[in-house]
């Protein structure tokens, strides 16, 4: 009963807002609770500001022209969001994984921008507050939207499932991401399969990267349709001659056609099967060969992932967003093949890996030198206690030490990784490389 007061209102402005610093007119407000702060406390400021409507969970407010109560307003948000979802016929494609998810959903999207009306997660709002967020900011007359889901707990990705209901997805990988909240990398294997799940009881379209065995051996056997995707030409799309130096090429095709080449302006090797799913989703929806190739080139990443910067001094591989055990090896392993004489690892300390925190940073240093790097910078307390025996490795607590140093001591004509976890910040040197 209230839902259908709600989603009446809603439909007449087609914005909500969890933020009474950015109301709109005609919004509607919802009262969330986070850790520091009471949404409720800021209804009354939000009306007067403009909002139509606030959805509030505070008795106090019960009888506030304008407000309506409900028993959890973050629920009726999901609910008002899976309501809308149905209501507006649009195609919904759930990806989820450890990592690449942010890039592979914007190559989707790029891709299928070419033909049909879509929307995508903006930014990385990926969680039970993100993904109702996205559905309710679909234009009018949205066909596809493409959803990024992340966890960092069992429970998760189920519970988004429910909200976006995806008719349609991927899980990009798994790999040692959140390891504390999940346990262990069975847990990451469970969390992540709550999509697979979700797509399975509906036989659902899912993309599968076949050449992926945790992938392989989470779908078991599915009887609805799969869309694999990787190097066997049995697949529905295959690639071959990978090239990232520094920018990511290759050939592919799909089944029974010619050999065809994308370039991207992406770095990474690790971005292949990135890539290659937004091709076969593209494909899927009936895109052509040529389309997707420009869809694809034409996307530039942004906010510090994947990005390859050109300073007067140094060239930088910039994949500063985050980090995990995971996509480190991916970065490390893609910065050894790339060309370069002088190269010089920046790396920030990993967040949220538990008890396997120690370990995971030994392994790390290990495999960066065996990169063989005139120097690597290690930053973050969580290299502490690291034991190396290598003189190139400079080790700083934070990346504020880093900077003074570098201030003294300047790079010049190197190529250099930086990659760490979102807290170190290690972008912020960007001005003095
Ligand atoms: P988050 O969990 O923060 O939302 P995400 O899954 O959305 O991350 P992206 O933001 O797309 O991932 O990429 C973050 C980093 O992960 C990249 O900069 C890159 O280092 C690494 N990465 C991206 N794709 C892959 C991949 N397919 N395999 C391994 N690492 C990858
Ligand atoms: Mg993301």
């Amino acid at each position: 009963m209230e839902l259908n007061r709600i989603y009446d209102s809603y439909l007449k402005s087609g914005i909500v807002t969890t933020d009474s610093r950015t109301c709109f007119t005609g919004a509607i407000y919802f009262a969330l609770k986070g850790e520091r702060f009471d949404g409720n406390n800021y209804a009354l400021e939000a009306l007067k500001k403009g909002c139509s409507l606030a959805v509030v969970d505070d008795v106090n407010l019960k009888n506030e022209p304008h407000c309506i109560w409900v028993p959890d307003a973050l629920k009726t948000l999901q609910q008002l969001a899976t309501h809308h979802r149905h209501q507006a016929q649009v195609k919904v494609i759930g990806i989820t994984g450890s990592n690449g998810k942010t890039t592979t959903k914007e190559l989707i999207a790029e891709v299928l921008k070419t033909k049909f009306s879509t929307w995508f997660t903006q930014g990385n709002l990926n969680n039970h507050i993100g993904v109702p967020l996205t559905l309710l900011s679909m234009p009018p007359g949205t066909q596809i939207a493409v959803v990024e889901m992340g966890a960092n707990h069992i429970g998760e990705i189920a519970q988004l499932c429910d909200i976006a209901q995806p008719d349609m997805g991927l899980i990009t990988n798994v790999g040692k991401a959140h390891i504390e909240g999940f346990g262990s990398f069975e847990g990451v294997k469970r969390a992540k399969g709550e999509l697979y799940n979700h797509l399975k009881i509906q036989g659902n379209e899912i993309f599968l990267n076949g050449d992926n065995h945790h992938l392989k051996e989470m779908i078991g056997d599915y009887s609805g349709t799969l869309f694999r995707y990787g190097n066997d030409e049995n697949y529905e799309v295959t690639g071959r001659n990978v090239k990232a130096d520094p920018f990511l090429s290759f050939e592919w095709k799909s089944k029974n056609q010619e050999w065809g080449k994308v370039s991207t302006q992406l770095t990474g090797a690790y971005n292949y099967e990135n890539v290659l799913v937004a091709i076969t989703i593209g494909l899927h929806f009936g895109i052509s060969d040529k389309e997707i190739n420009a869809a694809i080139f034409n996307y530039q990443p942004v906010n510090h992932r994947s990005q390859i910067k050109k300073t007067e001094y140094n060239t930088i591989v910039l994949d500063a967003y985050n980090a995990n055990p995971s996509s480190m090896e991916a970065a490390l392993s893609n910065f050894a093949d790339m060309k370069g004489e002088n190269k010089i690892l920046i790396l920030g300390g990993m967040k949220e890996l538990g008890k396997d925190c120690q370990k995971e940073h030994q392994e790390l240093v290990e495999k960066a030198l065996k990169v063989q790097p005139k120097t690597c910078y290690l930053v973050g307390a969580e290299f502490q206690n690291t034991s190396t025996g290598a003189d190139c490795i400079n080790y700083f607590e934070k990346s504020e030490d880093l900077r003074e140093h570098l201030i003294s001591n300047r790079i010049k004509n190197a190529t250099i990784l930086l990659k760490g976890s979102r807290a170190n910040k290690l972008e912020e040197l960007m001005d003095l490389l």
